[in-house]
């Protein structure tokens, strides 16, 4: 949850009310945090909903604090956002998701890993270098383009000539698009009108409470009508789709009725260190 603290102060709290950090402390905190190397990356695995092998990850990045321990994004993305500095943090992020997948894929073989997917902030895409630093770490890594997935959101798509152009030169440069958090905006229809999206990601509210058995058959009904709405408007326009937040069996099993085949969420796997994810594709290859 968000407040507004005295004086324009933005001070987080996490569900049991805890102040955790105020905003005016962070921009230097998060500068010396970068210089000190304490980001890390973890990635959740993108799971095929029938017999649950690994399609994919999404790689979602933690702050290791010297003394406050895991800082999840929550806390400190916005903050990030507003000072810049989402600009070199995720420079990293991107740069060492590309070096990691690309690991993977000689390691464990071009069938073990269909995509790696990062979070993108409109910040970024504001940025002028952004296009040329994808392309870089691209060449660095020697990760194939069309193994790189970057994920935006609606409100940082809307925002802008500077970022449509960007996202034009990605998806001309064969890099896959995702619209995150789909259905959550104001104008998501006409939105996918308007950009080059290769998937669209079913924000985790509609899965949320989607399974007909929980008491709710009226709330559960909504849910999948946008559900199927969305899987039939990806299908006409050829994009593929990934349902985000799944916590339960009936879940998968309501999403795979509904068409879905590709799912992300507790209940298939938590967002886990680079090493963990070997092991997964080497049980998986073993197997
Ligand atoms: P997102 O892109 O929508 O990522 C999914 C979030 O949902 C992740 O939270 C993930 O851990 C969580 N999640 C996955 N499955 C489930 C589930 O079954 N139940 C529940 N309750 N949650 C689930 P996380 O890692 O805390 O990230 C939060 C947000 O922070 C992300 O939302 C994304 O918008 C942002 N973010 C994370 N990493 C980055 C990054 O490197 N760059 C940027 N710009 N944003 C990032
Ligand atoms: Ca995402
Ligand atoms: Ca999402
Ligand atoms: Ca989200």
């Amino acid at each position: 949850a968000k407040q507004q603290g005295k004086a324009g102060f933005v001070r987080y709290v996490d569900g049991l009310g805890e102040p955790v950090l105020a905003h005016m402390q962070l921009g230097g905190e998060l500068r010396r945090a970068l210089d000190n190397n304490e980001f890390r990356v973890v990635y959740q695995p993108i799971m095929r909903l029938d017999g649950s092998r690994l399609f994919g990850v999404e790689a979602l990045v933690r702050w290791h604090h010297p003394s406050r321990g895991v800082v999840g994004p929550a806390e400190f993305i916005p903050a990030a956002e507003r000072t810049g500095l989402i600009v070199p943090l995720g420079r990293f992020v991107l740069r060492e998701t590309c070096r990691q997948a690309a690991s993977w894929l000689a390691e464990f073989g071009p069938d073990a890993l269909h995509e790696a997917g990062l979070n993108v902030s409109a910040r970024q895409l504001h940025d002028p270098d952004f296009v040329a630093d994808v392309a870089a770490a691209l060449a660095e890594s020697g990760l194939p383009c069309e193994r790189l997935v970057l994920e935006v959101t609606e409100s940082a798509v809307l925002r802008g000539q500077q970022v449509s152009r960007a996202l034009y030169d990605l998806d001309r440069m064969g890099i896959r698009l995702a619209l995150d958090d789909f259905g959550t905006g104001e104008s998501s229809l006409s939105l996918l009108r308007a950009f080059p999206a290769a998937i669209v990601k079913l924000d985790k509210s509609f899965v949320d409470g989607i399974e007909i058995d929980d008491g709710h058959p009226a709330a559960a009904g909504a849910r999948q009508a946008v559900a199927r709405a969305v899987i039939q408007l990806a299908h006409a326009l050829g994009l593929d789709t990934v349902a985000e937040g799944i916590e339960s069996p009936e879940q998968v099993a309501t999403l795979r009725e509904l068409g879905y085949t590709l799912g992300q969420g507790f209940h298939l796997a938590h967002p886990m260190p680079a090493a963990e994810v070997s092991r997964l594709l080497a049980h998986q290859q073993s197997a």
